[in-house]
């Protein structure tokens, strides 16, 4: 019996997928709302998957 299970989605390993997160900066600002930074992780740059393409290439 065949299974039809989509591939899997390879998710960043070094952030799990929570590519984005908001940082407090500590405060709020004139209008009220907390100041905050975004980061991205830096492996997947804020997509939360990993590329297909292999990482090492071997040179001989
Ligand atoms: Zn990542």
């Amino acid at each position: 019996m065949p299974e039809n299970t989509a591939a899997p989605v390879r998710i960043c390993s070094d952030c799990d997928g929570f590519a984005s997160v908001a940082i407090t900066l500590g405060g709020r600002d004139r209008n009220g709302h907390l100041r905050t930074i975004t980061a991205h992780c830096k492996t997947c740059v804020g997509t939360g998957t990993r590329r297909n393409a292999p990482r090492a290439v071997a040179h001989v």
